[in-house]
């Protein structure tokens, strides 16, 4: 806390973990005397720096770029790239933090990492965005490679900006290997990488449904966000049986009763990625739908609640609503979508809970196993991606079952992902000593 009392978002996740970790490290010795928790809460490095770019009116504008690289002991960094108005060292070290346990839950060989920028791509040209990602590219290069530290997108970075990033990255490195995810197909991505993060969610929340013999089938959801998480989580709960019945965005949320179908889907894909629209306007193409200005959907009446906006987008108050109006899952799209006082509420209640960090690791999953297929030079069809998918997230599941059962039969989720994260990477830090 004295060293990071100005970052309450990193404190909050930080606390997060301590709170379950710390009562496991007491019960065993291995870790006793090794101020291991101390040494995962520093990252092994930060980088800040100067991204200069020229506006179409011919304007130079200056925005800040970070890298956080957090953990790499059991792999090469890896993490998203942010960005937003709002991002800032806080920010970027809690999404770098919870990155680490979650790449360690995913069982595949990958450190923790992230990083951004403050920019604002909203309302910017295609070229505005180019000359941003070139010129954030052209400093970034140096502390990144395959072997390295391997970033990915995250909010306001999708495959348009992936594309501008890895044109810079190839020129001036004249090399052509894996050193982000979320490619083109065309050039090295993965098929089911757009689709990851969100299928991935459905296929946990499925999971903890069925540990009490339900699932998907007649279920009313409720999503927040309509950007690449949300899109593909709506499309999975829909494909499952779910009738899902809002979509948000920084402006509010629209509520449609008949739900988001495939068709209206494809609208909101049209909407968001192409013509990069507000939400709003999905009232305007479906006239029975309601847009709620300024508001969060979680007065809605619904059985699942997918979050997959923006951290602390959940607040107490917000978690009781749902509790009141019957909600039995809530699974977490986004990273921290949820405070700390609606996951006391969740877990109060005993409902099905799971945290970004256990639940939306099948987009860095994903990650990986592009990172594997631009290794082997090869790439497998959808259904092999898919089906590694599906078995990534069933093993997530089962490791926080293992790490968060308690003696009642109740699953406490997030202890379980917090300390089944934090086993693997403690190990390795471990043997490799105090580096
Ligand atoms: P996108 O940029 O595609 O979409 C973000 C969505 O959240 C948009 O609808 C956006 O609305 C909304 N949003 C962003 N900031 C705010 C805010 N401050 N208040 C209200 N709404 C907001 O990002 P993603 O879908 O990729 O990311 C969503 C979440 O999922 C983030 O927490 C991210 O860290 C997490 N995540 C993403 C992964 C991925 O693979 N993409 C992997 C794991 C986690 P608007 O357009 O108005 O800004």
């Amino acid at each position: 806390k004295e060293r990071n009392g100005q970052e309450p978002e990193f404190l909050q996740a930080v606390e997060e973990v301590a709170e379950t970790v710390i009562p496991y490290i007491a019960k065993h010795d291995i870790y006793h005397g090794k101020n291991i928790l101390l040494r995962m809460v520093e990252p092994e490095r930060v980088v800040t720096f100067r991204v200069c770019w020229v506006d179409d009116s011919g304007e130079i504008q200056v925005n800040r770029g970070y890298r956080i690289q957090m953990n790499s002991a059991i792999g090469p960094y890896k993490g998203g790239l942010r960005f937003h108005p709002s991002v800032n060292m806080s920010i970027l070290k809690f999404l770098a933090f919870e990155q680490v346990f979650k790449n360690s839950l995913t069982t595949l060989p990958m450190g923790g990492g992230k990083g951004g920028s403050d920019f604002d791509p909203k309302g910017k040209s295609d070229n505005e965005i180019m000359r941003f990602c070139h010129s954030f590219m052209s400093e970034l290069f140096r502390h990144i490679g395959p072997q390295t530290d391997v970033p990915a997108g995250d909010i306001g970075v999708g495959a348009r900006e992936i594309g501008f990033l890895f044109g810079m990255y190839k020129k001036l490195r004249n090399e052509f290997t894996g050193v982000l995810t979320g490619k083109g197909m065309s050039w090295g991505g993965s098929l089911i990488r757009p689709e990851a993060t969100g299928y991935g969610n459905v296929y946990f929340a499925q999971s903890m449904l069925k540990t009490k013999g339900d699932d998907f089938n007649g279920k009313t959801v409720v999503v927040s966000g309509s950007g690449n998480v949300a899109q593909y989580a709506a499309e999975k709960a829909t494909q499952l049986g779910g009738k899902v019945v809002t979509l948000s965005d920084s402006s509010g949320y629209i509520y449609d009763e008949e739900g988001i179908d495939a068709s209206k889907l494809a609208f909101v894909m049209e909407l968001k990625n192409v013509k990069r629209g507000r939400i709003s306007e999905y009232v305007e193409k479906y006239p029975n739908a309601k847009f709620f200005k300024g508001e969060t959907p979680w007065n809605v009446k619904c059985d699942v609640a997918l979050p997959c906006a923006t951290q602390n987008e959940l607040n107490g108050d917000d978690a009781k609503a749902l509790l009141n109006n019957g909600c039995i899952c809530v699974s977490e799209g986004a990273n921290m979508p949820s405070t700390k006082e609606a996951i006391a509420e969740f877990h109060k209640a005993k409902i099905l809970f799971a945290p970004g960090k256990a639940s939306n690791a099948g987009g860095v999953a994903t990650s990986g196993l592009e990172m594997t297929q631009n290794s082997l030079r090869y790439n497998w069809t959808r259904d092999e991606v898919d089906n590694k998918l599906k078995e990534i997230m069933a093993n997530i599941h089962e490791a926080c079952i293992e790490y968060g059962k308690d003696e009642d039969g109740y699953v406490d989720y997030v202890r379980g992902a917090n300390i089944a994260g934090f086993v693997k990477v403690a190990d390795a830090m471990l043997a490799q000593g105090v580096v």
